[in-house]
């Protein structure tokens, strides 16, 4: 009877370190899987958890093809400047990638505004618009 509760005590304090060591916010999912079912195994499991993602509401949780940075991007926006290495990507209504922009990266594309010899008579019909004023939705 006594070993059971010695095993009892143990796993109350691995639960109890686990839930220390666990990353903010999944403490308490920690204590009680540790508890319950892991034992001194999670400790471990909580040391190299991962924390959970922020809640951003209106917002898509995008991550980079080119340089896999997550970033988080207002719904609605249908294009958007990677933050960490500056590509132009493409999102449809949902929030699913679509690509790289039309074009070279965005660094390109504001060289391309800035040059004079681009006109508004010479550019087609309907992309003048699209071309010069840049839709970009990004959070940070
Ligand atoms: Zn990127």
């Amino acid at each position: 009877m006594g070993i059971y509760i010695f095993i009892g005590v143990i796993w109350l304090i691995c639960a109890a370190v686990a839930a220390g060591v666990a990353p903010r916010g999944r403490q308490p999912e920690f204590f009680l899987l540790t508890l319950f079912f892991l034992g001194p195994l999670g400790v471990g499991f909580a040391a190299v958890a991962v924390p959970r993602d922020p809640d951003t509401p209106g917002r898509w949780r995008i991550v980079c093809p080119r340089c896999v940075a997550a970033q988080y991007v207002r719904m609605g926006a249908h294009e958007f400047d990677c933050w960490r290495c500056d590509q132009r990507l493409r999102i449809d209504e949902y929030g699913r990638l679509l690509g790289p922009s039309d074009g070279a990266a965005s660094k390109n594309a504001v060289q391309a505004a800035s040059t004079p010899k681009v006109t508004a008579a010479s550019a087609p019909v309907g992309k003048t618009t699209k071309s010069n004023a840049r839709n970009v939705n990004t959070l940070w």
